[in-house]
Order: C-alpha cells, then sequence, then structure tokens
C-alpha cells in the first residue's frame, strides 16, 4: 500500500540556532567583485591580476604607496627617508590630527608621500610614491617637506628621481601653508635639474589640483597610465569660468596626451621595464 508509505520529509531541529546554519552557507568574500570606475563593468578581481587592472579598458586601479612600491623597484633595495617627520596642525582644524593617526594607521604612512632611495634593475634612484588613500593624497607640509627633501638628497648623491603622483590637490586643513608647498618643492626640482640629473614623474589616477599645477609637470619625462584622471580643476568650475561646454574625456591621460601634455602612456605592467630603460639611457657612467 504505497499511498500510506511514510514520506521521506527534511527533518529540521528547532532547537538549532540560527549562527549555527549561517555558518554553513558558502561564505562570499567582500573582495571577489570589483566594479570598474571607468567602463562601469564587473569584474572578477583574480582577473585584474597583481597589478590591478580592468581586462576590458586597461584602467589601472588605485593602489597604496606600498603596493607600488613593490609592483616597481627590485625586491629589498629600499630604504626609507624621512618617515619620521610628524604633521602639525597650524591652523586647529577640528578632528585633523585624530585624522591623521586614523589614516597613518590604515596606510602604514606617516604621510600621504612615501619617499627613498631604491634601486630597479641594480640602478639607484631616489622614489617617492603618493597614496591616494592618505586623505586623497593631499599635499600638506610634510607631503611637501618629504618631496623636497627627496630632490635635495637625490641632488647631493646624483641621483635621478623618479616620482608617482596621486593627489586631490592641495590640503584644505592646512590652508595656504599647503599652497607653499609648490614653490618649495618646484624650487628643489629645478636645483636637481641643473646638476643635470634627470626627473621622472608618473601621473596616476587621480592626480589633479596644486600636486598637477607644480611638480607632476615638472618632469623632464612625462608617463600616464591609462585612464587617469590628470586635471587642475574640476569640470565645472571650468565651464562657468570660460562659459563653453568641455569634452567627454578631457582630463584623461589619453587627451593630455593627444595635446602634448604627456610623453607616453604606460600600461602598469610595463611601468617598471619603461622606468628601468629611461633610466638607462639618461644617467651613463662617466655622465650624469
Ligand atoms: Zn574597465
Amino acid at each position: 500500500m504505497g499511498l500510506f508509505k511514510k514520506k521521506n520529509y527534511i527533518r529540521i531541529n528547532p532547537n538549532r540556532s540560527a549562527e549555527q546554519s549561517d555558518a554553513k552557507k558558502p561564505a562570499v568574500p567582500d573582495n571577489m567583485w570589483a566594479k570598474c570606475p571607468n567602463c562601469k563593468r564587473t569584474l572578477y578581481t583574480k582577473d585584474m591580476g597583481a597589478e590591478k587592472v580592468c581586462p576590458y579598458c586597461s584602467y589601472s586601479f588605485r593602489i597604496g604607496a606600498w603596493e607600488r612600491l613593490a609592483l616597481t623597484i627590485d625586491e629589498k633595495s629600499f630604504e626609507e627617508w624621512d618617515n619620521d617627520l610628524r604633521t602639525k596642525d597650524p591652523l586647529n582644524f577640528p578632528d585633523y590630527l585624530e585624522k591623521i593617526a586614523a589614516m597613518q594607521e590604515k596606510t602604514e604612512l606617516n604621510e600621504a608621500v612615501l619617499t627613498g632611495k631604491a634601486t630597479i634593475d641594480g640602478q639607484e634612484l631616489g622614489i617617492g610614491v603618493m597614496d591616494a588613500n592618505f586623505i586623497m593624497g593631499s599635499m600638506g607640509t610634510i607631503v611637501g617637506e618629504k618631496i623636497t627633501r627627496l630632490f635635495e638628497r637625490a641632488t647631493e648623491q646624483e641621483l635621478p628621481v623618479v616620482l608617482f603622483t596621486a593627489s586631490g590637490g592641495a590640503r584644505m586643513q592646512e590652508g595656504i601653508f599647503s599652497l607653499m608647498q609648490m614653490a618649495k618643492i618646484s624650487g628643489a626640482v629645478k636645483r636637481h635639474s641643473k646638476a643635470g640629473l634627470v626627473y621622472i614623474t608618473v601621473l596616476t589616477d587621480p592626480t589633479t589640483g596644486g600636486v598637477t599645477a607644480s611638480f607632476a609637470m615638472d618632469g623632464d619625462v612625462i608617463l600616464a597610465e591609462p585612464q587617469s584622471l590628470i586635471g587642475f580643476a574640476g569640470r565645472r568650475v571650468i565651464e562657468q569660468t570660460i562659459r563653453q561646454e568641455l569634452p567627454e574625456d578631457f582630463q584623461k591621460a589619453e587627451f593630455l596626451l593627444a595635446h602634448g601634455f604627456v610623453d607616453q602612456i604606460v600600461p602598469r605592467n610595463q611601468l617598471r621595464e619603461t622606468l628601468s630603460k629611461l633610466i638607462q639611457f639618461h644617467v651613463m657612467k662617466g655622465w650624469k
């Protein structure tokens, strides 16, 4: 009599807690998927590779200073400079120093730029890497001081300088003291240049404001990563000032290359090799 046969229902244990049942769900890690800010497609993060590049549009995702350093220089060749400098609060800006402390913990940097000496394929250089995760890579007094000292030491030691820029511009919390850094750094860059030494900038996403208006554009050779945002003021401000509509991509690296502001756009996976060759061309034995 199949009709009266006991059916095999799934048994539910009423004493089982919600926590236990959650533990059996397949876990999806938070960082498994990413959305490309340039082409807006959703990507499987593993497809971006160690360089963190969008496989569809070659947009180079923002990376921290330490990650950038690891992709660029010879392993264990880095000697950090000026990581003991500490930010002050000249305007008594509310919560500023607390914010700095939180950023220091998050990024493992003392400020929004990492500077020092390293080698690429055995060739010595002074290197600076800005980090957009540290208050948008904004340029305060210590960022300005670290970059100035990078150029001064490089001049003394006759080293080329490679500087990766990533910045929202001057640091609002330090007001005029931030703006003063532009002239100070440009002076140090000029003295480095007069000593016959080469300075290469790599503009990464985003490079804007006072950084673009000073040392980012002072390089002897100016490279940029694909699809990077590079500009001075925002679109709306410019449109309202000049009363003209601007092209869609007017602040993209590709537009700047077409108009002569950038020398070459280099995909992230070719940057190390390109920098190595450029240093080799400019730093020959017996000639700076
Ligand atoms: Zn993309």
